[in-house]
């Protein structure tokens, strides 16, 4: 049995902002159940949900701040929680990282700092818990500090440090680093500095003993200047301890055949029933019911990341097509508005929601028979898993984790019964289009759409199976 410290800055329910989030409700969970001793440790922000069952354990002094370790508990996991208690620096409101105006709060450096102390004082066992980490899994910039300081330390703990996303990096002006007392071993170029900059990736980047990020694909494409963002180098040098796991999905969230959002529930044995949630959609947001006619899905932050614009300059010439289009999503304002108006032109064609709407993202993910993922970029992705396993068949560009749990449709990938969805290359409108017409086609060959369903519903996107990839990574170590 592995004592894993998991370092993060958010965990669903307790706190959430994106996928960190829901990695970090997750996979402590799923190592619990593989039977691994798994503490996770998040500062103890206001607008933390926690249950009742809060209380102090000790109090340590780093950096002259005095700061108090509270235990809790996950809600329903029951995975021990440590909540680093600092009011000075955690007791705001609303978002861990910026302000109502969307601003990074002006301290963060201050912040993450002091809770990657923490940390590191717990995991090398120095705040009279009792407990002494072998792993201290760390995620993100918020928690980059950890692996550095760590590798100054006498019989300390592995590290590994989890990339979600390689465009947030933490970086702040080299002189923080003189207030911040960061010990002067670290701060040179192979080390925290970034061009004249304090980078807390880099401390995980540089320092912990395994890197890994969230899937195969994007842990080869953060190697090239497309995605490293100038710390490809960095990520070549090191690629011998870099590696991709996938993540897993809510199956019980996420389940055609119990999910409450829905209007008829249907598994791989009453596909047919599919069709009821599409007829519901049609009629929810006033498309023509047609049974017949492809409706293509899609759900999403609305930026350029994304590839909405690519999307955006299609429909003009999907309006030609026979195939309805359905859009869930808000952000950019000019992608909002530019949609919207498709929508008014043809609201036989194009139904647009700009919100972020829970139950509706579950009856487009059941009511949709193709759902559009046209990623510049994807680090994993979740809602090409979704699909799958609602029989929605994912059209999606070939990039980090979309390329990885998406088997494209050919000839020997029906023949071997592989297929799931459509792969394309290029992020341009031209091979969307192309593969939006490949869908269609294929649309019209009810046996092969019906074992692409099958083949993509049958598949494992558990956290056990990512769970056990930790696992095997940690006990490599
Ligand atoms: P990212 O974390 O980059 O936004 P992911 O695919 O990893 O992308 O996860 C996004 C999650 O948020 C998915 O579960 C998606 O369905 C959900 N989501 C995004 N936008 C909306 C929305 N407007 N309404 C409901 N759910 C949304």
């Amino acid at each position: 049995m592995k004592k894993v410290l998991f370092v993060t800055s958010e965990a669903h329910p307790l706190i959430k902002t994106g996928g960190l989030g829901d990695v970090s409700g997750s996979l402590p969970k799923a190592l619990a159940e593989l039977s691994q001793d798994v503490r996770l440790i998040i500062p103890n922000y206001q607008s933390l949900k926690t249950n009742e069952d809060v209380r102090y354990l000790c109090s340590l002094r780093v950096d002259n701040r005095a700061v108090d370790i509270l235990e809790t508990h996950m809600p329903e996991a029951g995975v021990i929680v440590w909540l680093v208690d600092c009011p000075e620096y955690f007791d705001y409101p609303g978002n861990p990282y910026v302000d109502e105006q969307g601003n990074p709060w002006s301290n963060n450096a201050e912040r993450f700092a002091l809770f990657c102390r923490i940390a590191v004082e717990v995991a090398m066992n120095r705040a009279h818990l009792d407990w002494k980490a072998d792993i201290v899994h760390c995620n993100d910039w918020q928690s980059g500090l950890v692996p550095a300081l760590l590798s100054l330390e006498h019989d300390r703990p592995a590290t590994v440090f989890t990339i979600h996303n390689m465009a947030y990096q933490g970086l702040f002006p080299g002189i923080i680093a003189a207030s911040l007392n960061l010990p002067g071993q670290l701060l040179h170029s192979n080390g925290l500095e970034f061009h004249s900059m304090l980078s807390f990736i880099k401390g995980g980047l540089a320092y912990a003993d395994r890197i890994t990020t969230v899937s195969p694909t994007y842990a080869l494409e953060i190697q090239t200047p497309a995605l490293g963002y100038g710390l490809e180098g960095l990520l070549t040098y090191r690629k011998e301890v870099l590696s991709g796991i996938i993540n897993g999905i809510d199956l019980d969230q996420w389940n055609p055949e119990t999910d409450p959002y829905i209007s008829q529930q249907y598994g791989a044995k009453s596909l047919a029933k599919k069709q009821f949630n599409k007829s519901e959609l049609q009629r929810k947001l006033s498309l023509p019911v047609n049974g017949d006619i492809p409706v293509f899905g899609l759900i999403s932050r609305l930026v350029e990341q994304k590839g909405i614009d690519l999307l955006i300059e299609c429909l003009p010439d999907m309006i030609d097509m026979p195939l309805q289009f359905v859009l869930l999503g808000n952000g950019e304002h000019e992608f909002e508005h530019s949609l919207q108006n498709l929508a008014h032109i043809y609201p036989d064609k194009i139904a647009i929601t700009i919100s972020y709407d829970e139950s509706l993202a579950h009856l487009i993910e059941a009511g949709a028979d193709i759902f559009l993922m046209p990623s510049r970029f994807e680090p994993c992705g979740l809602n090409q898993m979704y699909s799958q396993r609602y029989g929605t068949i994912p059209v999606v560009r070939k990039t980090g984790g979309l390329a990885d749990t998406v088997i494209d449709t050919l000839p020997e990938t029906i023949a071997n019964k592989s297929a799931t969805g459509i792969v394309f290359n290029e992020a341009s409108p031209g091979t969307l289009l192309e593969a939006i017409k490949r869908a269609i086609i294929l649309y019209s060959s009810p046996d092969i759409w019906k074992q692409l369903q099958a083949n993509g519903m049958k598949k494992d996107f558990s956290w056990q199976q990512s769970a056990k990839q930790y696992l095997a990574l940690y006990r490599s170590i």
